[in-house]
């Protein structure tokens, strides 16, 4: 049993949150990482300005 493991992409796809990938090490254990965009998300970014309180 190592310590390190050494993943590697077995697959990735893409999503509204951002890019998904599936990786595995030699020994078999698997994780799900997600790279959140980065700016230059405009769903992201849009969803801001809707959220702005109501001023009573
Ligand atoms: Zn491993």
């Amino acid at each position: 049993m190592h310590t390190t493991h050494i993943w590697s992409t077995r697959s990735s796809h893409l999503t509204s949150d951002g890019l998904v990938r599936y990786q595995q090490c030699a020994c078999g254990r698997q994780r799900v990482l997600l790279d959140a965009f980065d700016g230059g998300a405009p769903s992201a970014e849009l969803a801001r300005p809707a959220r702005v309180p109501v001023a009573r």
